[in-house]
């Protein structure tokens, strides 16, 4: 199904350019696959000798990134109510165990907010909570009955700067979204059309420069193939951030805690290709009474805060596993551009 993408490479692990500050790139890792939910094919990854910027090979174009959604992505089930969840004391206590790498926790209260990517709403309920203007925009079509439902204002599509006001939302966040997007310096650009110039643009992604993809490697949780397209590491964010128009005003390297008990769980369990894990996927087999050990063992882990203290390590020296930025506008972006330029 894989097909011929935007990045050439030939079969020699060279490449022609990095999809970000166009310098060379070199094979990486051969063969990753879909760790999670089963999708068949394998890909390689590449990465920038200069940035350290990684990129899958072969990029899947938009309709085959559809179908892969809709035929691999977890959906359905029994919605959740957004609003509950938002207000929920233990999830509002995860995200603030920590330092903030949710995009929503960047935003002042009052403001109006574009979340990019908001999933079932959560992230809106909360905005709403505290005295925000909160609009979303979700690919995913399941989520136009949970929008219904709990009364959020959520565009059911891709992201279109044409389908909102010019230049009138304070603030665009996209929490853990920017990585699967085929091109993400012209996607950053087209944030500009509907931000106020003095708006803001809060972003988060995985960490392609941490520790545990050093050490890990094809085993690290947040490759994510094929879904994530896209590799960031800080001077790779930084550098599709600037040719896209914006200054970053701040950086915060740093690790969700519920993602460690996630990478340990992915380790105890990672799946053969084609076969979906039970960490990630409904579906996936837990394997009888040896994964079920473990299993238990890993929730011990996790009450011992073993794993916070693991993300703390690695905060502690930049080297965590999320990187999150606040962008603003550049003197020189604060016109006008046609989309795409
Ligand atoms: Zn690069």
């Amino acid at each position: 199904m894989a097909t011929a993408s935007p990045q050439q490479h030939d079969n020699a692990g060279e490449s022609t350019s990095c999809p970000i500050c166009g310098s060379s790139t070199r094979l990486h890792l051969r063969g990753l696959y879909d760790d999670r939910y089963g999708y068949p094919d394998a890909f390689d990854l590449y990465r920038c000798a200069d940035c350290g910027h990684g990129v899958l090979d072969p990029l899947l174009d938009g309709p085959q990134l559809e179908k892969l959604y809709t035929a691999y992505y977890p959906r359905g089930g029994d919605p959740v109510d957004p609003r509950a969840m938002a207000a929920n004391p233990a999830t509002v206590a995860a995200w603030k165990s920590g330092p903030p790498t949710a995009p929503f926790l960047w935003v002042s209260g009052g403001a109006r907010v574009l979340d990019v990517g908001c999933g079932v709403g959560i992230s809106l309920a909360y905005l709403e909570s505290i005295g925000c203007e909160a609009v979303g925009c979700e690919a995913d079509a399941n989520v136009a009955a949970i929008a219904k439902k709990y009364g959020l204002n959520i565009r059911i599509g891709l992201f279109d700067p044409a389908d909102y006001e010019p230049h009138s939302f304070d603030y665009v966040t996209m929490a853990q979204v920017l990585e699967h997007t085929l091109d993400p310096v012209a996607t950053l650009r087209s944030l500009q059309q509907v931000l106020k110039p003095s708006g803001k643009v809060v972003l988060s992604m995985p960490n392609a420069g941490g520790w545990l993809v050093k050490l890990l490697g094809r085993r690290w949780i947040n490759w994510h193939v094929p879904y994530h397209l896209q590799h960031f590491t800080r001077k790779s964010l930084n550098e599709a951030a600037v040719r896209a128009g914006f200054v970053v005003e701040k950086t915060v390297v740093a690790t969700p805690r519920p993602w460690v008990r996630l990478q340990v769980g992915h380790l105890l369990e990672f799946p053969r290709r084609g076969v979906p894990s039970p960490v990630w996927s409904p579906s996936g087999s837990r394997g009888g009474l040896a994964s079920r050990v473990r299993q238990r063992a890993l929730a011990e882990l996790n009450r011992s805060r073993l794993f916070c203290v693991v993300a703390a390590v690695l905060d502690k020296f930049g080297a965590g596993d999320c990187l999150v930025v606040q962008l603003s506008i550049g003197k020189q972006a604060h016109v006008d551009r046609p989309a795409g330029t």
